[in-house]
This record gives structure tokens, C-alpha cells and sequence, in this order.
């Protein structure tokens, strides 16, 4: 693994004046470059060739620089890091860039400044270790089966990596399990020994709260260090949510958990305390486990049960595709901001206040 100190010494050679916020062009990468331009960043995209045309239609998030690769592996390129350090880079990692670079090649072979924890990936990325992360700081999630003979109610069959939801499976048992794993395998949405979750299903409403946590800037909810902000919230749209259109009949290809598209949500303000409660209770968890701990964007994904309440099944601790739906601001951030304040725009807002007081290697790893 790459050492902090590492990154922190092509921080130092950086001129702080010409810094360019960067990210690859996917996932969230038009709100991160909208944002950045207005905070007043030069933007820097790394993109496919083929791809450099879709985002040029949209011109207020094109980014001010190019960096072209022909494929993702690229990224980790000696040539491709030579220019993202030359142009002051600062990477903002989205989900598609962690799924792509893969965290574990992030962690060892990439040299360019990342804003944020790095060490968060490990804890995002294994699911062992977010069970843990989430006994440590107390919130509900669902119960784990540790071996298909163990499931006893409805469970869900999950496989390890972010595969946003391709490929999971609800069973009621453990012949059930294997029966529809078998088909899962032969239609090729699973590989014969890949590593599986099995999760008790839980049944209710899903939520996906939007967080922001910053200890050079306390707005939002005070805690020890700096403040926690609940910029939006979002809900997924995949398959499943239409199953009824095919009422009477349940037509196979509905039963499909695959994230298509996210819908904007508010929640009850009667359960904001509760789910501002669960943001802190994972931060100062993070802050124990991987020092410094989480910085910035996060989300955690929630059902909520009428009779469980807020039960976690995922977080994502970083940038996630959901707050897409807000460039302009969502229903809570005009309560936090007078001005227009996407998770985008948030980041660099906090690079940019960290600039100016001369403590921007805090953000950074
Ligand atoms: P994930 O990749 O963990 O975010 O899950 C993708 C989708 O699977 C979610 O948006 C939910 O619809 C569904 N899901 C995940 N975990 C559970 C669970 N324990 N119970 C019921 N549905 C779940």
C-alpha cells in the first residue's frame, strides 16, 4: 500500500494556486466538474475516446482539460499519472472509478493526490469488514447467514463486490438458494465460485441518505470535530420496484435488483434526528477505525421497517450516483446554504476552504 506520506510529497511539489479538481468521466463526474467549475477549479476529465463527444454535449460540466485513455486500466498508467500530477490534480474517486481502477490497485499503484481517506476503501470494498464497521458503531443491519444451511426466513443473496445490484437473488430457503443460484451461474450473472452475501431480506421502504462530513467546516449537526451535513436523499429505481405491471402473472425479468436510475425523496422530518443519528454514529466510528476517518461525501443505504426502523444493509463512502438528481441543491440544502450547493459543488467547497487556510494535505491521501 501506498503510505501517506508518499502522496502527501506530490502534494508538496503541487502549485496550490493552479490546483485542478479531476475525476473520470462516469458516474458523477458531469455534478463533480459542474461544482468544481463553480467554485471557480480548473477541471480536468480523464475519459474513454470514445466517450469525449457525449460529454462535450454538455458544455457547462465539460471538463477544462482532457486526459484520453482507451481503456480504464489506463488510468494507472505511468504516462496518464504524470499528467494528472503535472496539471495539479486532485482525484475525486466515484463509484465507477473505484469499480474500474479497483481499490486494491488504487491503494497500491496510484500516485496521484485523492481527496479524502484512501484506507476507507478497504472498508467500503470488503463486506466483512462494513459488518464490522457497522457492530462497532451501532447501527441495525440485517442478520448475516453465514452458510446457505443457516437461512431460516427470507434472505438475500448478494454477491461481494459494488455490482449495483446485477445478479442478487431473494430465496425463502436453503434448496431454494441453491436451485436459483444454479440459474444465476448458468445465465452467466454469477461466476461459478464468486463470494456470496447472504443477508436476511428486510422489507420496507429504501432510503438513501446523502452526507457530508467536515471537520475544517461546521455547519450541519456539531459534532466533536467539524459538522455533519445531510445534503439529499434518493431512492433507486431498479426492476423489481414495477413488478406489479405484469399483474396477474410475476414475469421473470422484473425480479431484478439492478440500479437503473435514482428518485428523489424527502423522508418524514419526524426521522431526521434518526437519520442524522446513523451519519454520526459512522463517522466517529470511522474516525476509531481508519484515522482520520471519513472525509466528505458519504451515503448509507437503508430499508426502513415499520417494525425495525432504519435497518443498514450498505454504505458508500464516497460520492454516490443518487445526488445526481441535485446540481442545483436538493430539498434540505437551502436550510444549510444560501446559494445553489450540490455534493459536487460541496467537495470542492472544501477544497477550496482548505486552501485558504492552509490545510489542504488534511483532505488529502
Ligand atoms: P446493494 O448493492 O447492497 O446496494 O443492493 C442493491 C439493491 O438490493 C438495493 O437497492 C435493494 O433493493 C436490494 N437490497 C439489498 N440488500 C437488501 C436486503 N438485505 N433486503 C432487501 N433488499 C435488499
Amino acid at each position: 500500500m501506498i503510505d501517506r506520506n508518499e502522496i502527501l510529497s506530490v502534494l508538496s511539489r503541487y502549485d496550490l494556486k493552479k490546483i485542478s479538481i479531476a475525476t473520470l468521466c462516469s458516474h458523477s463526474s458531469l455534478q463533480i466538474f459542474h461544482g468544481a467549475k463553480r467554485e471557480g477549479f480548473r477541471t480536468v476529465g480523464i475519459c474513454l475516446a470514445d466517450r469525449v463527444k457525449y460529454y462535450q454535449a454538455f458544455p457547462e460540466a465539460f471538463p477544462d482539460e482532457l486526459v484520453v485513455i482507451d481503456n480504464y486500466k489506463d488510468i494507472l498508467d505511468d504516462r496518464v499519472q504524470e499528467q494528472l500530477i503535472g496539471l495539479n490534480s486532485i482525484i475525486i474517486a466515484h463509484g465507477s472509478f473505484v469499480e474500474y481502477v479497483g481499490s486494491k490497485n488504487i491503494l497500491d499503484l496510484f500516485y496521484v493526490p485523492m481527496y479524502g481517506n484512501r484506507l476507507v476503501l478497504e472498508w467500503e470494498g470488503d463486506r466483512e469488514k462494513q459488518f464490522k464497521w457497522f457492530e462497532k458503531a451501532g447501527l441495525n443491519f440485517p442478520r448475516i447467514f453465514r452458510s446457505p444451511d443457516e437461512i431460516d426466513t427470507y434472505a438475500f443473496v448478494k454477491v461481494y463486490g459494488a455490482r449495483g445490484g446485477r445478479g442478487y437473488f431473494k430465496v425463502s430457503s436453503r434448496e431454494d438458494f441453491y436451485k436459483k443460484l444454479d440459474e444465476k451461474i448458468k445465465a452467466g450473472l454469477i461466476g461459478e465460485n464468486e463470494k456470496l452475501v447472504i443477508q436476511e431480506f428486510v422489507a420496507g421502504v429504501r432510503y438513501y441518505p446523502h452526507y457530508f462530513y467536515s471537520q475544517i467546516y461546521s455547519r450541519g449537526l456539531k459534532l466533536s470535530k467539524g459538522g455533519l451535513e445531510l445534503l439529499s436523499i434518493d431512492k433507486r429505481i431498479e426492476p423489481i420496484d414495477e413488478v406489479y405491471r405484469g399483474y396477474p402473472d410475476i414475469i421473470p425479468d422484473y425480479l431484478d435488483y439492478t440500479v437503473t436510475g435514482n428518485q428523489p425523496v424527502v423522508v418524514r422530518e419526524s426521522f431526521l434526528p434518526q437519520i442524522l443519528d446513523m451519519g454520526v454514529k459512522l463517522v466517529e466510528s470511522s474516525i476509531e477505525l481508519f484515522p482520520p476517518g471519513l472525509i466528505g461525501p458519504f451515503c448509507i443505504e437503508t430499508v426502513y421497517n415499520p417494525r425495525k426502523g432504519f435497518m443498514v444493509f450498505e454504505v458508500s463512502a464516497r460520492i454516490v450516483a443518487g445526488t445526481n438528481l441535485y446540481p442545483e441543491g436538493s430539498p434540505y440544502t437551502p436550510y444549510l446554504f444560501r446559494e445553489p450547493m450540490s455534493t459536487g459543488k460541496r467537495i470542492a467547497m472544501d477544497i477550496r476552504v482548505a486552501l485558504e487556510k492552509g490545510i489542504i494535505s488534511s483532505l488529502i491521501y
